[in-house]
């Protein structure tokens, strides 16, 4: 059946190379095989530009059933009014809002991207950065938290007209409420990029941003456990909350500018294949077990911090309210970067990414952080009396981290250990 054995080789390879190690990049998952099945399927056939009842295709009656039944499980996660299932990604979706709520070279703002923002949130080298105005807001250096003092000032200097919460490496919860005031005030619109904790916010663990911004994003592959993709929702209270006016005078509401902005504002086909895979995750996320499997996520990591601490690193933020961790190795290995350390770990089968800390004295190329993340160990079933064992291996690498033995004897400890993890049914 295999007739291409050179990228079957490849997968096969890189099935191995997930089954065998210990992963803790905090924004990777496994989904599970009805996710990955939906994914191969032969929706992957299928053009259906436009939206569920309105598409530019014929033949779309089977698709819009699989997109309208996506949609109608995410309203139901979030409590939303409104949600957009087609994004490619997070960016994607993220950039559908630019386009809906700004025109090019206007302000916004975002957390500061060596503090844990994501790189479509204002970075110099990202359209967000290359075609708006960012300016951003940063961590307080003692408490390793959001400075809602300085990001309210700066707001009321710069009046953004877009304000982003959210980020890619950030282990607390956030002040929403506090935000959305200051966004009131100046007139600004509040996003909120949720793609990280989703999945705990799915299951009632972290506070519903749909509570207070008027747009929220997200991904649907981190904590959500599901196909790689992007989404955007908007909460009942403040579904279509203004209306702009287009350059024919007429008024659009911010759904609809919404929907134009991601087809055929960025995008054109949907993947439906992939939509369909959104919709599997979406039911799995309504389970019960679902919430067990994120209380675990969270009790996982708030174990894993405090191992850490206690073999005497320091965590950004001195803990964790969600699923990551942003572990400054400065204070523990004053010469050890996050670049050479996270190339002995993954040697060694833990798989971690080096991470810029707040304040960083390192370039983003070297860093002197590590992000860690517990959804993906959580899902192949490790329970938090594993965590500090995990630790002690990652110490016990990072104190010779150039030394081929140590790596290698770490390795097989870790192989044999997560053989009695399995992972794939198929
Ligand atoms: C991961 C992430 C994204 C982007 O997701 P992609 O699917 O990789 O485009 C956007 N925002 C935040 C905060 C993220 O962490």
């Amino acid at each position: 059946m295999k007739q291409d054995p050179e990228i079957f080789a490849i997968i096969q390879k890189e099935r191995e190379r997930q089954t065998k190690g210990i992963e803790l990049i905090a924004s990777e998952n496994f989904v599970s095989d009805q996710v990955l099945q939906a994914m191969g399927s032969v929706l992957t056939n299928k053009y259906a530009e436009g939206y569920p009842g309105h598409r530019y295709y014929g033949g779309c009656e089977v698709v819009d059933l699989a997109e309208d039944l996506a949609r109608n499980r995410l309203k139901q996660i979030y409590n939303a009014e409104y949600v957009n299932v087609q994004p490619h990604s997070g960016a994607q979706a993220n950039m559908a809002v630019f386009m809906a709520c700004l025109k090019a070279g206007d302000t916004f703002m975002g957390l500061n991207l060596s503090h844990g923002g994501h790189l479509s949130h204002g970075s110099a080298v990202n359209f967000s950065g290359l075609m708006f105005r960012a300016i951003d807001y940063s961590l307080n250096e003692q408490t390793g938290r959001v400075d809602y003092d300085e990001l309210e000032q700066k707001a009321r200097a710069e009046r953004p007209k877009l304000i982003i919460a959210g980020a890619s490496a950030y282990s607390r919860e956030w002040d929403y409420a506090r935000i959305r005031k200051v966004a009131d005030e100046i007139g600004a619109i509040f996003m909120v990029d949720m793609a990280h904790p989703a999945g705990l916010i799915a299951a009632g663990l972290l506070d519903n941003p749909l509570k207070y911004a008027h747009i929220v994003t997200s991904t649907t592959h981190k904590t959500l456990r599901g196909p790689r993709g992007g989404v955007i929702l908007m909460g009942k209270d403040f579904a279509n909350p203004w209306g702009k006016t287009t350059p024919k005078g007429e008024v659009k509401m911010m759904s609809a500018l919404l929907d134009s902005a991601v087809f055929p504002g960025t995008q054109g086909g949907p993947l439906e294949h992939v939509i369909a895979a959104k919709a599997v995750a979406f039911g799995e996320a309504l389970q019960p077990e679902f919430k067990t499997y994120q209380q675990q996520v969270k009790k996982n990591a708030a174990v894993m911090a405090q191992a850490f601490m206690d073999l005497g690193y320091k965590i950004i933020s001195g803990g964790t309210d969600n699923h990551s961790m942003l572990v400054d190795l400065r204070t523990k290995y004053p010469d050890l970067t996050g670049k050479v350390a996270e190339h002995a770990l993954v040697a060694a089968d833990i798989t971690t990414n080096k991470n810029m800390v707040p304040f960083d004295t390192r370039s983003a190329f070297q860093t002197s952080g590590l992000r860690f993340g517990t959804p993906a160990i959580t899902t192949r079933g490790l329970k938090e009396d594993k965590m500090p064992w995990i630790v002690e291996l990652i110490d016990t690498v990072l104190q010779a981290p150039e030394s081929e033995t140590n790596i290698a004897k770490v390795r097989e400890v870790v192989n044999q250990e997560m053989n009695q993890y399995p992972l794939f049914a198929w």
